[in-house]
């Protein structure tokens, strides 16, 4: 019998409840006849619920997002929130998940589909055929470390910042990598991404690293210097399977491997947690790059295909549904394929669609 399962639906603020809603019916639609049988649950967070609550995330919400097995966030903010203090501003639902939940890795693909290389800045031979997944752990190094703060010396003034791993910090991280090189299936590699030569956090890195990949003897580990792989990104991408780094590192690499696919309003993230589901997987949260884009909210024209792939990676990771996560994505190909195409991703001699319609499509196309 399917398993019976809660997802908590954030939709949130400007486009954010119009990509969630088509990305929804997508994800339900593809799971009909799997070993899975999902409950959506709607619910307040960002500018909404300030605007009824007074506060971007209330205890009552972040308790339903806790319990439930995986959620789905469309995005908050807007320039409405903008004038509120930092406190009590609409991304503060964001950070109030993320230490609820416990969520310690960012998982961010970049694949290109191949209706859409011209989009790139490099050249097609380059990134066609580029689907590469960067994990970026996300509650540690020189973002939460201590000392830190700027100092009146005698000297003048002086800005301190500390990098700090733990072995446990970086096991965790480390698996959930190889965990997720092994759940794409894909050439099942993990490229380690530090600075060893120099730092000595790197050096703790790379040590656990060789020590954690003894244990998954079927997914190849390899290091590298992340000078090099800033490098190796644009110069031959379709290298990597699984790249892992720190917190800082993870920051820049991944927007950098992001731009290889050319648009923001594809580019889908999962944040996993150190707690496991009904299923056993970790629970997560799902949510596409973008922000909430209020300059096109409510018109009917937002891409929903970072959404729809933002739910493939909740089916893959959280949902131990690898089939519908590929069903989705292959539908994905197809309505591209096909010619369809927002405003965000348009060109000549394309036939240009809204939201919903893409919604349709990818539906009919799984
Ligand atoms: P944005 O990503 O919302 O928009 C940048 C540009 O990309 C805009 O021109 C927008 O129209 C376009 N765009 C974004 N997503 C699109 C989509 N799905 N389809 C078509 N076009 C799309 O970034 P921004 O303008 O810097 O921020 C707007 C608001 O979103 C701000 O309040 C910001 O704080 C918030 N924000 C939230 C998140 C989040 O919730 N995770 C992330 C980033 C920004």
């Amino acid at each position: 019998m399917a398993k019976k399962l809660k997802i908590v639906v954030l939709p949130g603020d400007g486009i954010g409840p119009e990509v969630t809603k088509v990305a929804v019916s997508v994800l339900q639609k593809a799971c009909e006849g799997s070993g899975v049988r999902l409950d959506f649950e709607e619910e307040l967070a960002g500018g909404c619920s300030i605007d009824r609550h007074g506060v971007p995330l209330t205890p009552e919400v972040l308790k339903k997002a806790k319990k439930a097995d995986a959620v789905l966030l469309g995005a908050v903010g807007g320039s409405k929130w903008d004038t509120l203090p930092a406190a009590v501003r609409p991304e503060q639902a964001l950070l109030g998940l993320r230490k609820g939940l416990g969520l310690f890795a960012n998982l961010r693909p970049a694949k290109v589909f191949s209706a859409l290389a011209a989009a790139s800045s490099l050249k097609p031979e380059i990134i066609q055929g580029i689907d590469l997944l960067v994990v970026r752990e996300l509650t540690g190094g020189i973002y939460f470390g201590k000392p830190r703060g700027i100092k009146e010396t005698a000297a003048g003034k002086k800005g301190v910042n500390t990098e700090v791993y733990t072995t446990a910090e970086i096991e965790r991280i480390i698996r959930a990598a190889f965990d997720a090189a092994r759940a794409r299936g894909k050439i099942k590699k993990v490229t380690s991404v530090d600075k060893a030569n120099v730092l000595e956090s790197s050096m703790l890195w790379r040590e656990v690293a060789t020590r954690i990949g003894q244990d998954y003897s079927d997914v190849t580990l390899e290091h590298m210097y992340v000078d090099n792989c800033a490098m190796q990104l644009v110069r031959a991408p379709k290298q990597f399977d699984v790249i892992v780094t720190s917190n800082l590192f993870g920051d820049i690499l991944s927007d950098e491997a992001a731009m290889l696919t050319g648009s923001i309003g594809m580019l889908p993230s999962a944040s996993l947690g150190d707690k496991k589901n009904k299923l056993g997987l970790p629970k997560g949260m799902y949510e596409p790059v973008h922000g909430s884009a209020p300059d096109i909210a409510g018109k009917g024209i937002a891409n929903p295909l970072a959404t729809i792939l933002s739910c493939a990676m909740m089916a893959r990771y959280s949902l131990g549904q690898a089939d519908v996560a590929q069903r989705i994505e292959k539908a994905v190909e197809k309505v591209l394929d096909q010619g369809y195409r927002t405003g965000d991703i348009f060109a000549e001699g394309m036939k240009k669609v809204g939201t919903e319609e893409v919604g349709n499509l990818v539906a009919q196309a799984l």
